[in-house]
């Protein structure tokens, strides 16, 4: 922290960048960042490795977040003139997708901030807790202690709850602490909009909500043997609803709430691949799961990972593997 505040305590270009598909915590905690190194005359630009959902184009200054995937040759252009790039709410430069290179490659100072498990080390300074809720609220522990805890305005303040908000399923998570709460005071004191962010997350499109209802009384699917929800939806499926991105985010959750239910898993066949979330209760590690099977990883309780065979193939892969699971489900 000393290091860093000595590189912050004269005017720099800053990046600050997080991982492909960007969720709440993802974009808010980089749009806060922004938001407090902006404040102290830095020169910050966010770059997004590519688009992020419809329901979080109101976050304070997302209309100025660099896509990469649609600005290769700017974004190119914008790490080359860097002097610090923050790496937030990812660990592993694969998680970068296409952008996994121009960062790799790049001689500016590299600081991570993060609370994913299992840390890849490339960056000069790390700061991977995979015990808090959100990389938001590792931002306000951070501005506290590189002495910028002043700097957080109410744009940097919305931002950052709508991202702990989200990553801890409304305060509802195991990784929730009396710290977690006391940081959101602390954001709405500073004048995050509870009702105003909660609305804008919360208000589905129609097709969302169609899909959401068709997920869930169509397509659930309930193993009671292995304690284990199955969801999945196909491309079709996908197209018959309209899909835009995002809209199948959060469906895995309600695969979880079956009673008793331990594990689910969202199967999703979109570009070619299957992109998989798993979410688990009690100390049932998804983490090692999607990291073990399915060239993923994330956070004990809610994980991601993806297969190249085909969305047939990877639920009886998921099947036959759950047969190895059964005891640690049912204990
Ligand atoms: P989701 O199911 O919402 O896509 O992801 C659940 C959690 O796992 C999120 O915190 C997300 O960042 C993380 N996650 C998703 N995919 C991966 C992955 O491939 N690797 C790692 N380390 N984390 C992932
Ligand atoms: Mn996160």
């Amino acid at each position: 922290m000393k290091d860093i505040k000595v590189l912050l305590s004269d005017k720099k270009n800053i990046v600050i960048t997080m991982h492909k598909n960007p969720d709440c915590d993802a974009l808010g905690s980089s749009l806060g960042l922004a938001h407090i190194l902006g404040n102290i005359g830095h020169k910050v630009k966010v770059i997004s490795p590519n688009s992020y959902p419809e329901f979080l184009n109101w976050l304070p200054g997302q209309e100025k977040v660099l896509n990469y995937e649609n600005n290769i040759i700017e974004s190119e252009n914008v790490i080359a003139d860097s002097d610090i790039i923050f790496c937030l709410d990812f660990n592993n430069l694969k998680r970068l997708g296409d952008m996994k290179t121009l960062i790799e490659k790049s001689n500016s100072y590299k600081i991570l901030i993060d609370h994913h498990e299992d840390p890849n080390n490339f960056c000069d300074f790390m700061f991977s807790m995979p015990s808090k809720s959100s990389t938001c609220e590792m931002i306000y522990d951070f501005a506290v202690n590189v002495g910028l805890i002043d700097k957080i305005d109410s744009a940097a303040a919305n931002c950052l709850y709508a991202g702990i908000v989200t990553d801890t399923g409304g305060f509802a998570y195991p990784c929730v602490t009396e710290e977690t709460f006391k940081t959101a005071a602390f954001f709405i004191r500073k004048g995050a909009n509870i009702s105003k962010i909660n609305q804008s997350l919360n208000d589905y499109s129609y097709n969302r909500l169609k899909l959401l209802g068709y997920s869930i009384l169509e397509k659930t699917e309930y193993l009671n043997d292995f304690k284990t929800s199955i969801i999945f939806l196909t491309n079709d499926e996908l197209n018959e609803f309209n899909f835009k991105k995002g809209d199948t985010e959060g469906i895995v959750n309600y695969g979880l709430s079956v009673k008793n239910c331990v594990f689910a898993a969202f199967f999703l066949e979109k570009d070619g691949i299957v992109k998989i979330s798993f979410r688990s209760k009690y100390n049932f590690d998804v983490n090692k799961f999607a990291s073990k099977y399915f060239n993923g990883g994330g956070h004990v309780n809610a994980a991601g990972g993806m297969s190249r065979e085909s969305l047939d193939d990877t639920i009886s892969k998921f099947k036959d593997i759950l047969l190895n699971y059964a005891k640690d489900l049912n204990g």
